[in-house]
């Protein structure tokens, strides 16, 4: 057997062992585990310092998670939006693709709470349909695997999707979601890598939510990663108790970078049937990003997103303080400093430089340059403007 799965099957998914193991009465959470499975593995074990810390809450089932209102089991409605099995349709140009259930843990928050857990990867005839349907669909040109957590599928597995994926002409970026690097970081092997290399260009965007969660070896596995070529990106999900303060969420983000991975979204919690104790106010979310901006390196900073109950997708949010006011005469900006600054419109006569001559696609150089000096040369005058 493989190292990684030897490692998954020493996970906590019995109460008598978490009991045994963390010193809770398993009645409590008996109940629980039976609608909402419980997966702890040993590197999330290990990190555990306390009862009730920011990584017991995310893995040691609660009661409360049985008394929840009665919020919807899919507030996303992601199973609408559901062409083929598995398969989410939601924007124009990208979709998702849940290629299993199964995780590493199972987090008590998660928005797939009605699906994880459940046995079983996406079958043989399910990816043909899946595939059949992006065939079909020539506007698609980013797929996300998701589930679940597809870096749970065996290596074989996970190339027979990429090898499928990459024969349709037009799909250009294959993304995957996963726990893994952060929960269970002997999956990211050597012959994993390889694999994944031979299909780029592969993204990843890595869930994390607390800095403790940055052990060595997760570390480590995450320069795996991306010493195989592909950029990393964090998600991470804002929540109650475990990372609802700006200091926590700052050194999380520095951690992140320090793993060579870049912040990608700050999620607003989604509304889920049995996950509502882990909400937050909005302004929770809009003040650490505000306490983000400015303040650190501007790479610290993910997006913060609601997504929207009923199949809206996600929205960004920005604190609404830093355009004081916009109009024809410019934008009153304050800074992170709350220091107030004018930039103005530009003069509306300056004329548009129009389209090209034809067969003068070669001499771009030679046309006036337009534009105020801020929105050219970005990649090395902007930083040296200071
Ligand atoms: C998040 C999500 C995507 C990807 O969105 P990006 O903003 O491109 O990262 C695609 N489809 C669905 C259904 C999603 O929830
Ligand atoms: S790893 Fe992701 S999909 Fe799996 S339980 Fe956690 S949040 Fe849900």
């Amino acid at each position: 057997m493989d190292d990684w799965k030897r490692v998954l099957a020493e996970s906590i998914t019995k109460p008598k062992d978490l009991a045994k193991r963390l010193g809770v009465d398993p009645r409590e959470v008996e109940e629980v585990v039976g609608p909402y499975p419980m997966r702890i593995t040993p590197t999330v074990l290990a990190t555990i310092k306390e009862r009730g810390d920011a990584i017991w809450k995310q893995v040691v089932p609660d009661a409360v998670e049985m008394n929840d209102f009665d919020a919807p089991d899919d507030p996303l409605e992601e199973d609408t939006d559901s062409p083929v099995p598995h398969l989410v349709h939601r924007y124009p140009d990208r979709v998702l693709l849940m290629v299993t259930n199964q995780c590493p843990i199972y987090c008590r928050f998660c928005t797939r709470k009605r699906l994880v857990g459940k046995p079983g990867f996406l079958k043989k005839g399910e990816l043909d349909q899946a595939i059949a349907y992006l065939r079909e669909h020539t506007e698609v040109r980013d797929v996300i695997l998701s589930g679940g957590d597809p870096l749970l599928l065996p290596d074989h597995l996970i190339e027979r999707i990429l090898k499928a994926l990459r024969t349709i002409p037009h799909l250009e970026l294959i993304r995957f979601g996963s726990r893994v690097p952060g929960t269970l970081p002997q999956r990211i092997t050597p012959e994993l890598c390889e694999i994944v290399k031979r299909y780029h260009p592969i993204y990843m965007n890595l869930h994390f939510n607390h800095p403790d969660e940055l052990t060595p070896d997760v570390k480590a596995a995450c320069g795996r990663l991306a010493d195989a070529g592909v950029p990393l990106g964090a998600q991470t999900v804002l929540l109650k108790g475990v990372n609802d303060d700006a200091a926590v969420m700052k050194r999380l983000m520095h951690e992140l970078l320090l793993a060579r991975v870049k912040p990608y979204y700050l999620y607003q919690a989604d509304l889920t049937k049995g996950t509502n104790h882990f909400r937050t106010s909005v302004e929770t979310g809009l003040s650490i990003i505000q306490s983000l901006q400015g303040h650190t390196s501007g790479m610290a900073v993910p997006h913060f997103v609601i997504d929207a109950p009923g199949g809206g997708g996600k929205i960004p949010l920005l604190p609404s303080d830093y355009l004081l006011n916009l109009d024809e005469n410019g934008a009153v900006l304050k800074n992170y400093e709350n220091k107030t600054y004018h930039y103005p419109q530009p003069d509306p006569i300056t004329p548009h430089p129009g389209p090209l001559p034809e067969g003068n696609s070669g001499r771009l150089r030679e046309l006036p340059m337009v534009g105020t000096s801020a929105s050219e040369g970005l990649c090395s005058l902007g930083a040296m403007d200071e």
